[in-house]
């Protein structure tokens, strides 16, 4: 598996290929029998805690923010888990109600459900590209709100959302402001002191570190209460020895985002491979096309061509993207983000996403362009725009 079996990775929203870093990484902790739990005292335990420290810096720095202010997790989903319950148990009685949105991922919108009755959660609406409708913003950040909790970019249509806006209004009236920055890290620059949030979450496997690793920003001073507990380890916030493999690969990738001035991911392939549809397919919507966009997604509305089909299609041509829509039960659900976007059901269910990465070739483009000319010719009949070869 990997670029050997060229196979056309365009599904890096789902998850990365390992960094030339991450592989070194990994081999040199993993292979060479590099151990020792960061809290010992002796020097296994302190070389280990060294990695860790500096790791910890390093994505601090990614960040705009100081070392102290960043917590390890396993993940974007403990981040998001962690930045929600642990403000929620802060709270006595309950607290009030949170504003978000439907599109964030399930790792917030569940929880959140979890969390809150049906009444206390506001959902900001979405525009039909994708973007946040704000005029809902004034209404909605009431004296009643606690927090508010909205993703900077999205992972299906990668729109970005106007969180330093909403946070400069949340925080007029005291209210808290969580962002799951996931899908934004690494390819928008990010500065959580210019964003002003109060956390901030993001996850390893998204940008070519390792998986099973994320880390939450929690601004200096914010009480937080721990949902693992158990050891002090990451300020007694997050118990559990610490992956140390696995921050050292994130710590890694954050010194590339760090040095890319947060871009590691550029837009150029993503620009032709629309353009490249565009010109040959007649029967396709480009969600977003016109929303501020981060620069590797692309979500693509195949009209009339069901997404399994055309995802089944493409892998026989070895390109590999992914959908939206969800099984449960054995049926098939529209994606939450396109409904929320007022897409039909229909069409919702036809969408495809393509998620470049910083290892993505001009010659992935043109093969998946090619690709899916093919599969739209084999699926669905009269949508190709003729050409004059
Ligand atoms: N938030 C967003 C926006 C995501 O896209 C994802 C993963 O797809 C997550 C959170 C969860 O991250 P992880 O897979 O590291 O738990």
């Amino acid at each position: 598996m990997g670029k050997k079996d060229n196979l056309i990775y365009l599904d890096s929203n789902s998850t990365t290929i390992l960094s030339k870093d991450t592989t070194t990484i990994f081999v040199d902790m993993v292979m060479n029998g590099m151990f020792g739990n960061p809290s010992s005292s002796h020097l296994y335990g302190s070389k280990m805690r060294l990695i860790v420290d500096a790791a910890r810096h390093s994505v601090a720095s990614s960040l705009g923010c100081s070392a102290s202010e960043i917590i390890f997790t396993s993940g974007g989903t403990e981040a998001n888990n962690l930045a929600l319950r642990g403000l929620y148990s802060e709270f006595s009685p309950p607290p009030n109600k949170i504003v978000s949105t439907e599109a964030e991922h399930s790792s917030v919108f569940y929880t959140i459900e979890n969390l809150s009755a049906p009444e206390k959660i506001k959902y900001i609406p979405l525009n039909r590209d994708g973007s946040l409708d704000v005029s809902y913003l004034d209404h909605f950040l009431t004296e009643d709100v606690f927090m508010v909790s909205v993703m900077l970019a999205n992972n299906e249509t990668g729109v970005i959302f106007p969180v330093k806006e909403i946070a400069k209004k949340a925080h007029e009236k005291g209210i808290l402001v969580h962002c799951d920055a996931v899908q934004a890290y690494g390819k928008i620059p990010i500065d959580v002191k210019d964003l002003d949030v109060d956390l901030l979450s993001i996850s390893g496997h998204k940008v070519h570190a390792l998986p099973g690793v994320g880390a939450l920003y929690a601004r200096r001073g914010l009480l937080l209460h721990p949902q693992i507990t158990g050891g002090s380890q990451e300020g007694s916030l997050r118990a559990g020895t610490e992956n140390y493999v696995g921050i050292a690969s994130l710590g890694g990738s954050a010194t590339d985002i760090r040095n890319t001035k947060g871009k590691l991911f550029s837009s150029e392939l993503r620009d032709v491979f629309e353009v490249g549809l565009k010109n040959r397919l007649g029967n396709i919507i480009i969600n977003g096309e016109r929303a501020a966009r981060v620069p590797n997604t692309s979500s693509i509305t195949f009209k009339g061509i069901h997404s399994a089909s055309m995802l089944t299609a493409l892998e026989e041509r070895n390109v590999l993207a992914s959908a939206g829509s969800a099984c449960s039960s054995g049926a098939m659900r529209p994606s939450r983000t396109l409904m929320a976007m007022g897409m039909d059901s229909e069409d919702a269910m036809s969408t495809v996403r393509f998620s470049f990465s910083k290892y993505s070739t001009i010659r992935d483009v043109g093969l998946a362009i090619k690709a899916c000319v093919e599969c739209v010719d084999l699926l669905g009949k009269n949508s190709l725009i003729p050409t004059i070869d």
